[in-house]
């Protein structure tokens, strides 16, 4: 594996491995790496000739009370770890490599973005499109992985590849859990081991919301109230947001009977999880997505 840390160098052996005619799998993270992490990895690997992974906590994504310095870093384990499951090229610059100036142009992203993260983090998505932008004309992957954890995420980046027409495929892929379902996070090492058990009752109540759809609830506000109970009986995390929505137009609904999300962030002292279930029209739960195949 290559450890490239600057810009020129990474574009002169992208324009090599373009030459050779290589498919180019691109897996962008803020590093200190998960299975969920890796899975992204492993099947770039498998559907693509090189796979290039970047790791960069970047500040334009981060509001100025959120956890930018305090947000974990190993790189010595990420290089291992990202070696391991036969990354190629290993991208880490700097925050000056990436932003040597002040941006002269600003990235505004005006869909999908009123709702959940977008709402309860402003700017945050703008940041998201700004990097994902530049790392896109970096690397010029042909294909490029996102964890569905973070799903609206996907449907923002989504929209950046269809309005911007990057010549990318987008692939969601499944959310990795812990073992008593909590979705695995870089932030979860902010928990405290109070919070550590409490924290798996997000997916258990996401669970139970999806098994009432499965019995034949399809009432949205049914639905979040009785997620809402779950949290609030048995955490003492407070409830950012619980939304049940289209996706990926995130767009309020009034019927389940068509493809939702129902997303939900939970504050702790130290640690802001976020976790979904994305449903297919008739209650499945879908776990891959791919652009173009699953709206
Ligand atoms: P991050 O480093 O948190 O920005 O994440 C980098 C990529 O890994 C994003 O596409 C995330 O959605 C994805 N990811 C993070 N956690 C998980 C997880 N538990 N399962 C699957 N993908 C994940």
């Amino acid at each position: 594996m290559e450890i490239i840390r600057e810009v020129n160098e990474m574009h002169n052996r992208i324009m090599m491995l373009k030459q050779k005619q290589k498919k180019i799998g691109f897996v962008p993270t803020m590093g200190f790496f998960h299975d969920g992490h890796l899975q992204l990895m492993k099947k770039a690997k498998e559907e693509n000739d090189i796979v290039v992974a970047s790791v960069f906590v970047n500040p334009l994504q981060f509001g100025p009370n959120e956890d930018f310095d305090r947000y974990p870093r190993n790189e010595a384990d990420d290089i291992s770890k990202a070696e391991h499951v036969g990354v190629d090229l290993l991208f880490i610059p700097t925050v000056n490599e990436m932003y040597p100036q002040k941006m002269k142009i600003t990235m505004t992203i005006n869909d999908r973005i009123d709702v959940l993260c977008g709402k309860a983090r402003p700017g945050h998505f703008d940041g998201v499109i700004t990097v994902v932008t530049k790392l896109f004309h970096i690397i010029q992957p042909n294909q490029v992985y996102f964890g569905m954890k973070d799903a609206q995420q996907v449907a923002v980046v989504d929209a950046l590849i269809h309005d911007l027409n990057f010549p990318i495929t987008l692939i969601g892929l499944p959310t990795v859990r812990e073992e008593d379902g909590l979705a695995k996070s870089s932030r979860n090492v902010n928990l405290s081991s109070r919070e550590r058990n409490e924290a798996s009752w997000l997916y258990k109540a996401l669970k139970h919301g999806h098994h009432l759809v499965v019995d034949g609830e399809y009432n949205p506000a049914i639905i979040i109230k009785e997620i809402n109970n779950i949290i609030s009986d048995n955490t003492e995390g407070v409830i950012d947001y619980l939304e049940v929505l289209s996706y990926p137009e995130l767009k309020p609904v009034s019927h389940m009977k068509q493809q939702v999300i129902i997303a939900i962030a939970v504050q702790f002292e130290r640690a802001r999880l976020i976790d979904n279930l994305l449903l297919s029209d008739d209650g499945h739960i879908i776990r891959f997505w791919k652009q173009g195949e699953t709206k």
